[in-house]
């Protein structure tokens, strides 16, 4: 482990906060249980070297026979494979985002929700930057954890979160619920990506892995749609390549669709809604009754 900044050195001393009290996610009972010190620390180490494995993973995008040739796709699908530790993330719209938010609030109760948002880790690891820049929502103990890292993380509100959301889904970018060890016990984040800078989300793109299709889909109406050179906005904003163009005509790859949403509320011609996925598969790292309210 690298310790880049003399905050991730004071972070390292501040032990106290492993030893308060700390919840997280139970997926089973969907109700909230008691974060261990043992958890607790393992995740907040996690948190202390993930801008070193964010730049490890960013050098292993940047060498074109690992992305480019059939070998280096396959030893990077290796690597990722064994890589059940790291954050796997499900796809999600702004609406099951906010529904997520709201039940932490709802099932905190007066304490208020455990919330805090940060830098983009990824931004901040890479030294590459673009607006928004304050879009990393940690929440339950990750909030706790992320806040005394001393990297920038400020606790917030619900209302807070959400505005963040809303302006995030505006950007374009594609909220991603994240957990560590493909246990929901490990929620700890709504990460807000785009395909340039974030590398969970181009690992995703070269290998398939680290994140998850959510439990909503989208649907598209060839009849309304109003083509490519009237509108388009579904190519700009899809980033899993769900829908292609023929000429004018836009084609839907339902296959490829993660759920995110991002096309539908900027379809000029209405063409575009989300409905239910029948073949959601994470229930029990994140309960479809939470995020579809
Ligand atoms: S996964 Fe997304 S929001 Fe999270 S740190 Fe990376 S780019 Fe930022
Ligand atoms: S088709 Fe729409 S909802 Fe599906 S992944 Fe692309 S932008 Fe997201
Ligand atoms: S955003 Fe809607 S109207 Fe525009 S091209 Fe895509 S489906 Fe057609």
């Amino acid at each position: 482990m690298r310790l880049t900044q003399f905050s991730d050195l004071v972070s390292l001393f501040s032990v106290g906060h492993i030893f308060s009290e700390h919840s997280g996610l139970n997926p089973k009972e969907i109700t909230l249980r008691k974060v261990g010190p043992i958890q607790y620390a393992v995740h907040w180490l996690y948190g202390v070297s993930e801008p070193t494995i964010l730049r490890l993973t960013d050098w292993a995008l940047s060498r074109k026979w690992l992305t480019n040739t059939k070998s280096g796709k396959l030893v990077l699908r290796a690597i990722t494979a064994v890589s059940w530790y790291f954050p796997y993330g499900i796809v999600v719209t702004t609406k099951a985002a906010v529904n997520w938010v709201d039940y932490i609030t709802n099932a905190e109760g007066p304490k208020g929700a455990r919330l805090a948002v940060g830098p983009c880790v990824c931004q901040k690891a890479l030294n590459r930057w673009k607006e928004p820049v304050m879009k990393d929502i940690t929440v339950l103990y990750g909030a706790d954890i992320y806040y005394h890292l001393n990297m920038g993380y400020e606790l917030i509100a619900a209302e807070r979160a959400k505005s963040i959301l809303e302006a995030c889904h505006q950007e374009g970018l594609v909220h991603v619920i994240e957990f560590c060890f493909q246990s929901g016990k490990w929620n700890f984040v709504i990460c807000n990506c785009d395909s340039e800078i974030c590398a969970p989300t181009r690992v995703f793109l070269h290998t398939g892995k680290f994140q998850y299709p959510g439990p909503e889909i989208a649907s598209h109406d060839p009849v309304k749609c109003i083509g490519k050179d009237n509108c388009g906005k579904c190519l700009q904003r899809c980033i899993y390549s769900a829908n292609q163009v023929s000429g004018d005509v836009i084609t839907y790859h339902a296959e490829n669709c993660m759920g995110c949403g991002l096309c539908v509320t900027t379809c000029k011609g209405e063409a575009r809604s989300m409905s239910i996925r029948k073949d959601y598969h994470h229930d029990k790292r994140i309960s479809s009754k939470i995020l579809l309210g």
